[in-house]
This record gives structure tokens, C-alpha cells and sequence, in this order.
């Protein structure tokens, strides 16, 4: 199985984030720990940066310059670049075929995307292992309870 665990803090921050505008996606960056125990893959994110940034109503591009500062944020709190979220505005949380290409071709494996819909309140994950197969996270707090977004 593949789990997601986020803190109450960065769950704040990043809905905090889609609500800037609610109505165009937006995105950023995840960072923690990622661990395997036997099958199961665990990915603890308890920091996320943002910048200000929009895309439109059904788009967000995580461009060059916006990557490069994720980078320069991992060094300065020295943890993990685990994946990336973004905000699917007035849509629900559905990954689509871009959001996949996304996933595959800029992050790589041990990848982690997540969708959160402002206007449906839904929340998905999906992990890119390194058998290149993509699959569904289940979100958890830290204390390993049910997570509601
Ligand atoms: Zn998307």
C-alpha cells in the first residue's frame, strides 16, 4: 500500500494556498520523508512552498524558474523534493492524462502528485514508483487517522 501522511499545518497551508483563487489552479511543492517498509511506501510531508502563481482554469505548468526555486528551498530546509500538488479550481480532484505526463516526465519516480479541488473539498495522491507504475495513495494524518479535507 501507499500512504500519504500530512500534518494539520501543511493540510492548512496548502488548502490555504488553492483558496488564494479559488476559481484558476495553482501549485507547488511537497517535502518530507519518504520510507519503505517492505511493500508499503510511506511519504511523510510535513513542509510545502508555494509562490504566488496562476495558471488558468484548467492548467497549471510548474515552469523551469518555479522548479529551481523548489530546489533552492529543499537545500535551505534540508529535507526531501517529494512531488508536487496543485488545485484543480472548479473541477474535482481527478488526475488527468496531462497531470500524469506531468508526474512521469518532469518528476520521476518516487514521485509523488496530488489534486485538491477548492470547490468539492477533495483530496487524491498518486505515486510513481520505481517500477514506473503509477498508483493511488491513501491519505493519513501523522497518528495514522483517516485525514478529512
Ligand atoms: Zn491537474
Amino acid at each position: 500500500m501507499y500512504y500519504l501522511r500530512f500534518t494539520e499545518e501543511v493540510k492548512k497551508k496548502l488548502i490555504k494556498h488553492t483558496f488564494i483563487n479559488p476559481n484558476l489552479e495553482c501549485g507547488g511543492f511537497l517535502y518530507g520523508k519518504l520510507k519503505r517498509h517492505g511493500l508499503d511506501v510511506i511519504c511523510d510531508v510535513d513542509d510545502i512552498y508555494y509562490e504566488n502563481l496562476t495558471g488558468d482554469e484548467a492548467n497549471f505548468r510548474f515552469r523551469g524558474f518555479y522548479v529551481c526555486h523548489a530546489l533552492e528551498y529543499q537545500i535551505l530546509v534540508n529535507k526531501d523534493l517529494l512531488g508536487t500538488y496543485h488545485s484543480h479550481g472548479q473541477y474535482p480532484a481527478v488526475l488527468s492524462d496531462v497531470d500524469h505526463d506531468e508526474l512521469q516526465q518532469r518528476f520521476g519516480k518516487n514521485g509523488i502528485t496530488v489534486v485538491y479541488s477548492p470547490k468539492y473539498s477533495q483530496l487524491v495522491s498518486e505515486f510513481l514508483d520505481r517500477d514506473g507504475v503509477s498508483h493511488r495513495m491513501k491519505i493519513l494524518s501523522p497518528e495514522n487517522k483517516k485525514f478529512n479535507f
